[in-house]
């Protein structure tokens, strides 16, 4: 039976049970307040708290992971939606090199924190494949020198014989391999860090959804359904959700839709398509991401559109994708399948920063987000417990609007002028 919504997606129903978080209650007070439980809100906090920042409070409106974290592909890999190229372009060597200098500390600190907090979230630490759709290979080529010679990052060759022995499929050419890379369960690791910052002090509630964010004095108030908290500096991480309390935050995002389905149990078909327990994704625009999960299952995602579909929908796109890959999986049937928002900023870089008057902000991590917010949480905490101003290197990336809803017309045009490219392309490579 298809799953029919997040509360019974793959991730949900394979969820670590734990003790709920109260909702917000009365009247409190506490230094940082932080609004969102997913991966920027959890990540600032318990940065905070590896600080010896204990006082503080964060709130989620629905469950920890409710959003983008709890539902996306797992792959952990450095770097953001911005390609490599556009950083160096926009910022020059020293500056580009910093930023992604961030996401690969981040990777390593992932690993870090899940082995130091037992977090059991099925990490799978054997890097991430990029396969070639295409037969030219000069784009694989210029990507490995560049993240050679600007990044100091060795992604390896996997020529087509190497590669087929590892994916069973004839759609590829050839690869690079990402060995500084992981997978995960995401909501998982979610609730490990939200496990983590909480056993360090921080005051976690869910079910508590800000309502209002107003100016007090030198401090914050906010306002949820059942309680109001009193705050010194907050951090606002709702990403493609939106918290609604901020009209400059809010419009600098589009909410953009993507979506992940989960086939049965593979058992020994398995073997007839993977040979790795890589994570992969492909070399065009709109690509297919997929991974192997330990009870045999394929992962598998793709895909952006403006809109939510209906789970139904998001299994047909997705398995014709799927067969379009591995035909030998013709058949196999399709337990769960589920759609998330990221938030995208025009630039398609992070927004990490600051107002001055104890206001705060992270989102914007796109479709790239598991190393980048645990950046952007180091950042953040950094500058609130030790008044570290790293996350000025963001600066550049600031809060632009993106005209919603005209914006969305441009990213759906601009989606499928790609996604024409990428067809065009393969169509006269024959
Ligand atoms: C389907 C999918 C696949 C993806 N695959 C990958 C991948 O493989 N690798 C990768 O690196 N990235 C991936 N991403 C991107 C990554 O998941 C996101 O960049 C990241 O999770 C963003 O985290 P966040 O904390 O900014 O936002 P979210 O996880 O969306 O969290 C925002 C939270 O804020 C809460 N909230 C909103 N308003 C309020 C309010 N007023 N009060 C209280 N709480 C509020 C929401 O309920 C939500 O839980 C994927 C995303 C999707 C959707």
């Amino acid at each position: 039976m298809l799953a029919s919504n997040h509360a019974s997606s793959y991730y949900r129903a394979t969820a670590t049970p734990y003790e709920p978080h109260a909702p917000l209650q009365g009247r409190q007070a506490a230094r940082v307040a932080i609004v969102g439980g997913g991966y920027a809100g959890l990540n600032t906090a318990l940065g905070l708290a590896e600080r010896g920042v204990r006082d503080v409070v964060l709130l989620e409106r629905e469950q920890i992971g409710f959003g983008a974290s709890g539902r996306n592909g797992g792959f952990v890999f450095a770097g953001y939606s911005l390609g490599e190229q556009s950083l160096l372009d926009q910022l020059g060597e020293a500056r580009a090199q910093a930023l992604f200098g961030h996401t690969t500390a981040a990777v390593q600190r992932i690993r870090e924190r899940v082995a130091k907090y037992a977090i059991a979230c099925d990490a799978v630490d054997q890097g991430v494949i990029w396969a070639n759709w295409f037969r030219d290979p000069a784009v694989l080529r210029r990507r490995q020198q560049l993240l050679a010679r600007h990044y100091g990052v060795d992604w390896q060759w996997l020529p087509q014989d190497e590669l087929r022995g590892l994916v069973r499929s004839e759609r590829y050419h050839d690869a690079l391999y990402e060995r500084d890379a992981l997978h995960l369960h995401p909501l998982n690791y979610a609730i490990g860090l939200a496990t983590a910052a909480a056993t360090q002090g921080v005051r976690v509630h869910e079910h508590s959804g800000v309502r209002g964010l107003a100016r007090e004095g030198t401090q914050w108030r906010l306002r949820t359904d059942q309680g109001e908290l009193l705050a010194d500096q907050v951090v606002l991480a709702c990403g493609g959700y939106l918290a609604g309390l901020r009209r400059s935050i809010d419009r600098a995002i589009l909410p953009i839709a993507t979506y992940v389905m989960v086939t049965e149990p593979l058992r020994e078909r398995m073997d007839a398509c993977l040979h790795t327990q890589a994570a992969i994704y492909d070399s065009r625009f709109a690509f297919d991401y997929y991974r192997p999960l330990p009870d045999t299952r394929l992962l598998w995602g793709g895909r952006i559109s403006i809109r939510n579909r209906s789970p139904r929908a998001v299994q047909r796109l997705l398995s014709s994708d799927l067969l379009r890959v591995f035909p030998q999986l013709q058949g196999i049937k399709i337990d769960y399948a589920w759609s998330g928002l990221m938030s995208y900023a025009r630039h398609q870089m992070p927004q990490i920063g600051g107002s001055g008057d104890g206001l705060w902000w992270a989102q914007a991590f796109g479709g790239h987000g598991l190393a980048p917010t645990c950046a952007a949480g180091e950042l953040l905490a950094a500058a609130i417990a030790e008044g570290d101003d790293g996350w000025k290197q963001f600066a550049d990336y600031g809060l632009s609007p993106t005209h919603r809803p005209l914006g969305y017309l441009g990213a759906q045009a601009s989606y499928w002028w790609q996604q024409g490219h990428d067809w065009l392309k393969t169509r006269l490579e024959g």
